[in-house]
């Protein structure tokens, strides 16, 4: 591949429009991505016939809406260019094609927002997200709702929520002086995987059917050592990921970072930031091309967020930020923060909306799979607390205090060594434990699960900051000029008194920490069925629907496929662990147990001591005895709880009852596999999953 000209060759960008479209066209388009205006036929035409000459050109023959339904992957149906004519075709593509789509939305979850008898939901065309060619399909980023205009995806409430902070943002910043027109979220989203050897993975129904493995007991070597993280990668590995970069690098996905994670077979990938619809789509297609890319190399990428127990999970961290039309970061404090009010200012929209919604942040990263996650001693945990940093805490805690700032003077790092080039040390350190740490200009959301798509989080961030800078505008906009800068100080020192509880400075990890957020009031909730029951609260619905983000409906419609989503996860994982467990793990277990007590037998008819064999003998039988019992606990809780349905009631029960005894059955199963003579046990072990790819 040549770079940088084959970069984005598979995408309709800009620059492809520039130059294909009549120019009246193009500056129409531009016109209505600016001010949002809508697009009419006799543009849609023209532009629809120069996306399919170009898709055409590159070996395209078809198109299809591409949308993202609330299952949080993607959804397309391909539809080909062919018009026949005669026992001939044409290419044809319309405009009408392009901008809406029709689609038999009953199969997808819709959380009653949809009854089948209106069976239908609309895709329409995002201008804001190019275009581009995947598998010879022309794909076309679009919107998915309802006849009745509901949203039945991650895209439509992400576009409300950017025209929402877009629109607050930019009142801020007109009230320092200066034109400002539009505000843009931008997000950076670093995405860790693992990657396991094919043949390894499909002897594990568990990776196949769940996503992570249900038994197994830790390997002699994990992480321990740290020789993972940073480690030189493995040569297969680096093949992947070459080819990896190549393809997105083709999409226009700006693929920057990639290197080995602390968990042996864990990786990351983190791209250059974008604005973030478009940090979104490419986040989508990313995992998707991770997973095929990692196929032609003989292997296959667990995006689950804890494929494993005992060493790291997966996540993804959420980089978030905001950016004026001209440029400005407002999250960029600048080489004085203390005089940048601004800054200031929006930061403490930042630390009030955190503090004011830490329940929907919590819910923004609720899932089965990360409900495993969060709270391990390597993620963060389901308290939702902020970084700032020592600058930063400096600055807030001189104005809170009215004492004067005692400024961090810029320092180098001495390494010691005069050859090496002097080291500039960051003012700020990192705390590595903080779900929402700020890292010198921007937030950095690390709670979210490997598997997400980062729509929901960016829509709550959005939303809630938002929120605080209307409410911060509408003071401001009072105030009297002469007075302003007082006036912001005062609003900036009110903030910070208020709300100061969510910085958190300290070990997340720590098992002290629970307590003390106890003590300061902070809201716990432990897993994704708490968490999700508070997303329709009053507060809640009185947000996002005042906001135009959510209507009540489509609240209550969210909620009910996410716990949906997460009683049907858990009942799957029952099943198959039974499945694996009874046909499998018992037998082997019977009759390792029936070979040494055979053995014992035969030892002791001709006068040899045979106490090792009998010993283990015994052992495994009441393993096997225990098993059987414990397979009967999980399976008595499994039907109780899908005898509910999926629901509400039933998370609780797969939460509380099904997930506790799988816990059970789990850890007499991994203390068997200890005795087992490893060719005998019937699935690949920790070790050889984790250490498969040479
Ligand atoms: P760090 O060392 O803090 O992890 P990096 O520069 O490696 O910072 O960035 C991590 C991620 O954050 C990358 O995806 C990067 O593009 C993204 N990022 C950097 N600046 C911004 C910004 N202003 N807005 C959003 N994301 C950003
Ligand atoms: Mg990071």
């Amino acid at each position: 591949m040549s770079m940088p000209a084959e970069f984005g060759s598979m995408v309709f960008s800009d620059s492809v429009m520039q130059q294909r479209l009549p120019h009246d066209t193009y500056r129409a388009l531009k016109r209505i991505l600016s001010e949002g205006a809508s697009l009419n036929r006799d543009i849609a035409d023209i532009i629809a016939n120069a996306m399919k000459d170009w898709a055409l050109e590159k070996g395209a023959t078809h198109f299809t809406h591409w949308f993202q339904p609330m299952t949080g992957v993607t959804a397309e149906k391909h539809d080909s260019f062919i018009r026949p004519i005669g026992d001939k075709v044409i290419m044809e593509f319309s405009g009408k094609e392009l901008i809406k789509g029709e689609s038999d939305a009953s199969s997808f979850p819709s959380g009653g927002l949809r009854a089948t008898f209106e069976a239908r939901g609309y895709t329409a065309w995002d201008p804001t997200s190019y275009a581009f060619i995947k598998d010879k399909t022309l794909c076309i980023p679009t919107a998915f709702c309802s006849y009745t205009g509901e949203a039945l995806d991650k895209k439509t409430p992400l576009l409300r929520s950017m025209e929402l902070i877009s629109s607050q943002a930019a009142r801020i910043v007109r009230l320092f002086g200066k034109d400002c027109e539009r505000v843009t979220p931008t997000v950076g989203a670093e995405q860790e995987y693992f990657l396991i050897d094919r043949e390894m993975y499909e002897k594990r129904p568990d990776l196949i059917y769940t996503g992570r493995t249900l038994i197994g007991c830790q390997p002699s070597k994990g992480q321990e050592l740290d020789d993972h993280f940073f480690g030189a990668l493995k040569t297969r590995v680096a093949a992947f990921m070459r080819e990896l970069d190549e393809e997105l690098w083709r999409l226009g996905i700006p693929a920057k970072t990639r290197h080995n994670e602390v968990a042996p077979g864990q990786h990351e990938l983190a791209p250059v930031f974008e604005t973030v619809n478009v940090a979104v789509d490419h986040n989508q297609l990313t995992m998707e091309i991770m997973k095929k890319v990692a196929a032609r190399h003989g292997m296959v990428c667990l995006l689950h967020e804890k494929p494993f127990e005992g060493v790291n999970g997966s996540g993804k961290h959420n980089n978030w930020s905001l950016v004026t039309d001209s440029g400005t970061n407002l999250l960029d404090p600048g080489d004085n923060p203390m005089d940048n009010l601004q800054f200031l200012l929006v930061l403490c929209a930042v630390v009030r909306a955190v503090d004011m919604h830490q329940d929907l942040l919590r819910i923004a990263v609720s899932s089965a799979g990360n409900d495993h996650r969060l709270g391990g001693f390597e993620a963060p945990p389901s308290i939702m607390s902020m970084y700032l940093g020592d600058e930063l805490e400096g600055v807030l805690a001189s104005i809170k205090s009215g004492e004067a700032y005692d400024k961090i003077e810029k320092s180098y790092i001495n390494s010691g060594v005069h050859s090496l080039s002097r080291v500039r040390r960051d003012t700020t350190d990192r705390n590595r434990t903080s779900p929402f740490a700020f890292t010198g200009n921007k937030f950095e959301f690390r709670s979210v699960g490997s598997s997400f798509s980062i729509s929901d989080a960016n829509v709550i961030i959005n939303t809630i900051v938002a929120d605080q800078l209307e409410q911060f505008a509408d003071q401001l906009e009072m105030a009297e000029k002469d007075n302003f800068k007082n006036t912001v100080m005062r609003l900036i020192r009110e903030i910070i008194v208020r709300h100061d509880r969510i910085i958190f400075n300290g070990n997340n990890y720590s098992p002290e920490w629970p307590e003390e957020a106890r003590k300061r009031g902070l809201v716990i909730l432990p897993s994704t069925v708490e968490a999700l029951n508070e997303f329709t609260s009053e507060k809640n619905i009185d947000l996002f629907t005042r906001h135009a983000i959510f209507s009540e409906n489509e609240m209550h419609s969210r909620r009910e496929v996410m716990l949906e989503n997460y009683a049907k996860v858990v009942n799957i994982e029952a099943l198959t662990m039974l499945d694996m467990v009874k046909r499998n793990v018992l037998p082997v277990v019977i009759r390792e147990s029936k070979a040494l007590s055979d053995s014992a037998k035969v030892k002791l008819e001709i006068g040899i001591p045979a106490d090792v064999e009998i010993r283990l003998a015994t052992e495994l039988s009441r393993k096997a005895e225990d098993i059987l019992k414990k397979c009967d606990l999980l399976q008595a809780a499994q039907q109780h709880a899908s005898a509910l349905g999926f629901s509400a009631a039933s998370a609780r029960e797969y939460r509380y009852e099904v997930l506790n005894d799988m816990r059970l059955l789990r850890n007499t199963v991994d203390e068997t596999e200890k005795l087992v003579d490893e060719s005998k046990w019937p699935y690949p072990s920790y070790g050889q999953l984790l250490f498969s790819v040479l």
